[in-house]
């Protein structure tokens, strides 16, 4: 027990320095993150460490075309967006409201006629895209759906393109027998299927949440 909230302590303090010396958070991300803040669903939106690590992977792989699932108040797409001068991003969720907010700050950002918003149930617009569109997808709306994301994002996902996967520790749900709602379940049994998926390479992190990164062979 002592042991174990000393590694808690040690592990936020540890990020609290690894969010001083090495995040740099653009001042509209920052913005975007302090009104999110403010909001009863606050905690959907990614850490700023995840979106320096998502920025980071988009400045390495260079992709045309990005897909995110699962918008909110737009930060992770901004972070994608700001990261690369010409990438272009789908952005798909069916919160008009919570959508409202990311496109001012796209709008402010400069960012805007980047990205294309698709308003509505994740799946019916994700079935609507051809074979092979995009070179990399981030995955973060609702969990019960993860294992049709990720089977229809492996569709629109080019040859060596990435999927991010967000959540997949789940606040530690994944290995806590008292929860066992459906998003637990479908969390569970996705990392359970990407694990010895052989059309993937992947690897999982412990950014966040937990971050999956994908990669089709
Ligand atoms: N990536 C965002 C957070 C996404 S939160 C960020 O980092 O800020 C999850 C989002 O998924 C919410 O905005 C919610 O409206 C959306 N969502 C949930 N179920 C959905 C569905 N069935 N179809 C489309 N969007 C959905
Ligand atoms: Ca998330």
């Amino acid at each position: 027990m002592h042991q174990d909230q000393k590694a808690i302590q040690l592990t936020s303090k540890l990020r609290e320095y690894l969010l001083q010396v090495s995040v740099r958070e653009a001042d509209n991300l920052r913005k975007l993150r302090e009104q999110t803040a403010n909001m009863p669903e606050r905690d959907m939106q990614i850490l700023p460490e995840q979106g320096q690590f998502i920025a980071m992977l988009v400045k390495i792989l260079n992709p045309q075309r990005i897909l995110e699932i699962g918008t909110y108040t737009g930060y992770s797409s901004l972070c994608m967006a700001l990261a690369l001068p010409d990438v272009r991003i789908t952005a798909v969720d069916k919160n008009d409201e919570w959508t409202k907010i990311a496109k001012k700050y796209w709008q402010d950002a400069g960012v805007s006629n980047r990205i294309e918003l698709i308003i509505g149930p994740a799946l019916d617009t994700l079935k609507t895209f051809d074979d092979q569109s995009f070179d990399l997808i981030f995955i973060d709306a609702d969990k019960r759906n993860y294992i049709n994301y990720y089977e229809e994002s492996i569709r629109v996902v080019n040859k060596n393109g990435v999927i991010l996967i967000d959540n997949v520790l789940w606040r530690g749900r994944v290995i806590d027998p008292n929860h066992d709602d459906l998003g637990t379940q479908t969390i569970r049994k996705l990392n359970d299927f990407i694990g010895i998926d052989s059309r993937v390479d992947i690897c999982m992190l412990p950014l966040g949440d937990g971050l999956t990164i994908v990669r089709k062979k």
